[in-house]
């Protein structure tokens, strides 16, 4: 009777209040979509638990031909969700495949060719497919963490106990139900651990939302809105870690940016262009440093950049590339009359310097631009 009474209280009650709890994070973050499919999955999950009650109670194909599909739902949003998260995008045509497979062949052993234990199985073999899309959507994550490992056990656990329900139901298949449950000890465990197992996993759902919640909150504060590049308080954590990691015969240059007369810019076109600008150059500056180097917005129209493992002549050359392509480049609300030229000073990091003292002699650099005529790059001589 344990099962009855946990599919028919207990396992509705618990599933309602996971769907709640997921529900309602989506709702404060209606961008994250994975969430949403998780709570569904907990939604379909408690209807799915009544249904099961009820079959339990009264039996019959129908009943449990609907609890098929609504298990077979719920695994379908548990992988959409995973796939969402891990992959960027749900492969719906995967999915419903899958899902109509399963629909297919339950159907076929409910209604054409009546079968409990070949339908049974096959429904298992549907969910352990949609379980095996959640585990592969997860390991080709391009990035992990414990918690994704955390989340990749629990889906290894729960195939290895839907193949012991299959394996079970094989061995005492002459006492199954029309539900196809047998109504032995093992099997009540079976239905007890799968409940742990069941909420374990929306714990592990919740606690990857909150950690990438977390991660989010520290992004942000070491992102500059308006750019998109690091922030100062960004670009001095990963310039200050740099340095510290540095051992001493790797070469490394920091270069600043001073867009020239930006006031004038702002004083004739207004702020709005003027923040266009600064995007603009932001946007070179990622795209030509990219992976060999930390951009970072130190404030108004100032970026920094450090370059680890690089030279000053490969500096100069790649200030250089900036300084050009900004002076080029169209700047949406700017007149062609009004020039947007950057000036960049650039100096090497001595020994165990640290990052302001590294910027002193930049800025002198930068300074020894402006004064000589600016839209040009000056190495520091200090260097
Ligand atoms: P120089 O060639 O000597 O660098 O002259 P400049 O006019 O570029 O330098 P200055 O430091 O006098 O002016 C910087 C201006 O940048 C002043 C400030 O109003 C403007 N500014 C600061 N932050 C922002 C911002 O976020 N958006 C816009 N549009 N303007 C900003
Ligand atoms: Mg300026
Ligand atoms: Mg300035």
């Amino acid at each position: 009777m344990t099962g009855t009474l946990l599919q028919t209280t207990i396992n509705p009650i618990i599933s309602l209040f996971l769907f709640s709890v997921l529900f309602v994070v989506w709702r404060r973050q209606p961008d994250l979509l994975h969430v949403l499919n998780w709570s569904f999955t907990y939604a379909v999950a408690g209807l799915g638990f009544v249904f099961a009650g009820i079959t339990a109670h009264f039996g019959g194909w129908w009943l449990s031909w609907i609890v098929n599909l609504l298990f077979g739902l719920v695994s379908l949003f548990t992988a959409r969700g995973m796939q969402i998260r891990y992959q960027g995008r749900p492969n719906d045509r995967q999915l419903f495949a899958i899902y109509g497979g399963l629909i297919a062949v339950a159907s076929w052993f409910s209604f054409v060719h009546q079968d409990v234990l070949l339908r049974g199985t096959s429904v298992s073999i549907g969910i352990i497919a949609f379980l095996v899309v959640s585990a592969l959507a997860l390991i080709r994550a391009p990035k992990r963490d414990r918690i994704d490992l955390l989340l990749l056990a629990g889906i290894c656990f729960a195939v290895l106990l839907i193949a012991a329900r299959m394996a079970g139901t094989l061995v005492m298949r002459e006492q199954l139900d029309s539900a196809g449950r047998v109504d032995s000890f093992w099997f009540q465990s079976l239905l007890v651990v799968a409940l742990f197992g069941w909420i374990s996993l929306a714990i592990l759902f919740l606690v990857r939302i909150a950690t990438d919640a977390m991660r989010d909150v520290a992004e942000q504060s070491v992102t500059d809105m308006l750019s998109g590049v690091r922030n100062r308080r960004g670009f001095f954590n990963e310039a200050a870690a740099i340095l510290h990691g540095n051992p001493m015969h790797r070469p490394t240059t920091v270069a600043l940016f001073d867009i020239d007369h930006f006031k004038r810019i702002n004083d004739t076109c207004g702020h709005g262009t003027g923040d266009n600008v600064i995007r603009g150059l932001a946007r070179i500056l990622k795209q030509t440093v990219a992976d060999r180097g930390i951009v970072g917005r130190l404030g108004g129209e100032e970026f920094a950049v450090i370059l680890p493992g690089v030279d000053v002549p490969t500096t100069h050359v790649i200030a250089d590339e900036v300084r050009n392509a900004f002076a080029k480049g169209r700047h949406e609300g700017v007149p062609s009359s009004i020039a947007t030229t950057v000036s960049v000073g650039v100096a090497a990091c001595q020994h165990q310097e640290k990052i302001d003292e590294v910027l002193e002699r930049v800025d002198s650099a930068l300074y020894e631009a402006k004064r000589s005529g600016r839209d040009r790059v000056v190495i520091s001589k200090a260097a």
